[in-house]
């Protein structure tokens, strides 16, 4: 007898007694077994027919070779599990098509049987899922309890004592700091039940709002800072993006719930040393981390920390206060934005969570909207203004062309400081020079220094690469009346040029 496992595509041969070969399982291929399930029919089959099959290419015989072989399906509700077969080494008539017959009748008992053997096994596995649940449900319910139960025990019993009217203010004030601090951790409790109670039901939703990574880790950090100095320790953050770059769609509340678990986590399981908090960019993703040294996690509860329920049933919970929630919940939060969490932790030295949002950032906002734009562009209209661009790079200069065209100025362009000079000695009337630093035969600096010998009165911008410093101070030094650092934002420079001729 053979059973198919469709999982790992073996066959396992539960009943199996044969002269010549001695097998448990075999692999699922193109066995005469494999054949009569593919058809789902009985086959009665002697060497001549056998060799036919070969030929077709419908088989591959695999152990000794039988004079007549006989195989018939079982079923179950119309679906091949397995077959039934019969063969014989020595009499090619030991079976006939009667044979096959009572074949198929005993198969379909057979069959039954398992049926109900499967059915008798799905049960008690069922059975063991629910009693599992139940257990873990029962452990959950007593931690929530627990969390429900300290608090109110802290406010009810306070209460009463502040009743007593002999009581100093100094001692009244402490008493009610007990009753706001448990009334807060009952609020907590009952916020992430709240949330997990959502969640099981499909009702948390996405909020999709642009924000600011850098600013929302800032105060974060404000947030959470005095609250880690108090323990004796420091808190830090990493921003790895400039702030233009960071700008991306995302749920806020969500990702800021999330950051709010780590750290509060990280804060509440250490009791030295540092925390830091930031994020990299990875591919297509933002990778963010709370890293602490604090207790650590044991290696085989690296898991099951971001489970529900599984966390309430860990026995030594009770040392710190919690409902065992925020994990799950940051967890299914995270997964609904788009990322995923993971956790590395050494115990006794500290923990690292990371987690991943999807990285998809907004163009940088104009600090101009397009109406004022052409705005200042036609307000260069009446001026007339006659620019020279000195800039070597062909595709720098068209950029230019196309942010001042339209607005009534005259472009003269050089290619290298030379003939920058060479330019502005024959046109004394140009009004501004945009000149880049880095170019051929004479560079900017130079350029500039040389013009400023005959015309005091021309605005010189110095475009620089790089937002160096230096750059800047050098270009001023040699007689620029400004700077702008490349890429050129074009608001930027239209308010610039737009601040020499008002
Ligand atoms: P809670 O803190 O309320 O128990 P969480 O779901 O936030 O629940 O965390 C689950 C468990 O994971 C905690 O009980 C704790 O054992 C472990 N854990 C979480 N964060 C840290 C951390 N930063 N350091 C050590 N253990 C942690």
């Amino acid at each position: 007898m053979a059973l198919y496992d469709e999982e790992t595509n073996m066959l396992s041969l539960p009943f199996f007694s044969d002269q010549k070969d001695k097998m448990v399982s075999i692999p699922s291929g193109k066995s005469l077994t494999d054949y009569v399930i593919r058809t789902q029919k009985s086959l009665l089959a002697n060497r001549k027919d056998k060799a036919k099959l070969e030929e077709l290419g419908e088989i591959r015989r695999i152990g000794s070779d039988s004079k007549i072989w006989l195989g018939v399906p079982l079923k179950i509700e119309n679906e091949v599990i397995g077959v039934l077969v019969v063969q014989s080494y020595t009499d090619e008539n030991a079976f006939n098509k009667s044979d096959m017959k009572m074949l198929e009748f005993i198969s379909e008992q057979v069959s039954i049987s398992i049926n109900k053997k499967k059915v008798e096994e799905g049960m008690i596995s069922a059975l063991e899922k629910a009693t599992e649940s139940d257990r873990l449900k029962t452990a959950f319910l007593q931690n929530i309890s627990h969390e429900i139960r300290t608090p109110m025990n802290g406010i009810m019993g306070f209460t009463g004592l502040l009743k007593d009217t002999t009581l100093s203010g100094k001692e009244q004030q402490s008493y009610l700091d007990v009753i706001l601090t448990s009334g807060h951790r009952m609020l907590n409790t009952l916020n992430d039940l709240m949330d997990m109670s959502m969640l099981e039901t499909g009702q948390v939703k996405m909020n999709i709002s642009t924000i600011n990574i850098n600013d929302e880790l800032s105060i974060l950090y404000s947030f959470f800072k005095l609250e880690v100095e108090k323990k004796g320790m420091l808190i830090n953050f990493e921003t790895a993006l400039p702030n233009n770059e960071v700008v991306i769609k995302t749920d806020r509340e969500k990702l800021f719930a999330i950051l709010t678990n780590l750290i509060k986590n990280a804060i509440k399981y250490s009791h030295k040393g540092n925390i830091n908090f930031g994020y990299v960019l990875k591919g297509y993703f933002l990778e963010f981390f709370v890293e602490d040294t604090g207790i650590g996690i044991p290696k085989d509860r690296l898991k099951a920390i971001f489970d529900r329920f599984v966390q309430a049933d860990i026995e030594d919970i009770k040392v710190y206060e919690g409902s065992g929630l925020g994990l799950s919940i940051s967890k299914a939060y995270i997964e609904l934005i788009g990322g995923e969490v993971w956790v590395e932790s050494i115990e006794g030295k500290g923990s690292k969570f990371y987690f991943t949002i999807p990285y998809n950032p907004e163009p940088i906002p104009m600090e101009f909207d397009e109406t004022e734009i052409t705005e200042i562009k036609s307000s260069f209209q009446q001026k007339h203004l006659k620019i020279l661009i000195a800039e070597d790079e062909e595709i720098a200069f068209d950029y230019l062309h196309i942010v001042l065209e339209n607005s009534g100025t005259e472009l003269i362009n050089a290619k290298n400081g030379a003939e920058a000079v060479d330019v502005m000695r024959k046109n004394p009337d140009i009004d501004l020079i945009l000149m880049d630093i880095r170019m051929p035969i004479m560079d900017g600096y130079e350029a500039t220094h040389k013009i400023r010998s005959f015309n005091k009165d021309v605005v010189i911008i110095a475009q620089t690469a790089y937002a160096l410093a230096g750059d800047k101070e050098k270009a001023l030094n040699a007689g620029c009346n400004d700077y702008i650092s490349k890429p050129i934002n074009r608001t930027k420079l239209l308010e610039l040029i737009n601040k020499y001729y008002k």
